[in-house]
């Protein structure tokens, strides 16, 4: 069944990868992106190219009224979002000693308030409908911390504590609620680390390398499914064995 769809930071890395699987699969795609128009672009042409249909959306998934604007508008192209897909994320890595306020406030807000902002949002049509998937990218961080990562780490494990709570309290109503929580994947959020923590990154798994945004956006595609309306309050580790 083709269901509307919003993949928050759709367009680059793992969000892109998401929005062109669902896309070939035929869920109509809202593309959001918060500064790379172009690329958000470049996503919804291959999707369109590939047969499916989507749309870009600009939004900064933290600011509540950009996020009330962009689902207007997306419902007003495509219908009432049924699948929400919270990617959007950022890093402002450093030891705690050393981390300003504004690192921390940044992280939090992108990647856990973004969270609250964008599932509330979708969540009325969602119990209208009384059908609605929401898939939030949580990190391997948010389950065992990292050293440099904090406030990253604080904020995905507040989106594990968040969904298990929504799950909670939606699933009477046909909506799930899940997360896919990658280890390292090859994308510009990785690059930025360089090769020598690339390397040791990729040793510490147990299949030897990093993982692909194709890699994650299967499984996000497995928990969007109609059959998997029995699987809620979830965390999927995609990480190549590297929290063993
Ligand atoms: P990238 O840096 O490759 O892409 C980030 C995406 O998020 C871009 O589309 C960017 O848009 C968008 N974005 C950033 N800030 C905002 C904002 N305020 N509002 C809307 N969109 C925004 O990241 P990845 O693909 O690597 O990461 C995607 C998710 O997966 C994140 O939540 C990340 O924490 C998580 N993750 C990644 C891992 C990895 O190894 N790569 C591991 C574990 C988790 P634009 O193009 O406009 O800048």
């Amino acid at each position: 069944m083709a269901r509307v769809t919003l993949v928050t930071g759709g367009s680059r890395g793992i969000g892109r990868a998401v929005a062109q699987r669902l896309g070939a699969s035929g869920y109509p795609i809202a593309v959001n992106y918060t500064s790379r128009a172009d690329a958000a672009e470049e996503v919804v042409e291959s999707i369109r190219s590939a047969g499916g249909s989507a749309m870009a959306v600009g939004a900064d998934v933290s600011q509540v009224d950009a996020v009330a604007a962009m689902f207007e508008t997306v419902e007003a192209e495509l219908g009432p979002v049924e699948v929400l897909v919270n990617n959007a994320g950022i890093t402002r890595d450093g030891l705690l000693l050393r981390m300003g306020e504004d690192d921390w406030d940044r992280v939090i807000s992108v990647n856990l308030k973004s969270v609250y902002l964008c599932s509330k949002a979708a969540l009325r049509s969602m119990i209208r409908s009384r059908w609605g998937r929401i898939v939030s990218i949580g990190s391997v961080s948010g389950l065992s911390g990292n050293p440099g990562q904090a406030n990253y780490a604080a904020s995905k494990a507040g989106v594990i504590g968040f969904s298990k709570s929504l799950a909670k309290e939606v699933g009477s109503r046909g909506v799930t609620v899940n997360v896919v929580a990658p280890g390292f994947i090859a994308t510009d959020m990785t690059e930025e680390l360089g090769e020598a923590a690339v390397n040791a990154a990729s040793e510490s798994t147990s299949v030897g390398r990093l993982g692909t945004p194709g890699e994650v956006a299967s499984a996000v595609e497995y928990l969007a499914a109609d059959d998997a309306s029995y699987i809620t309050g979830q965390v999927l580790v995609v990480d190549g064995g590297l929290a063993l």
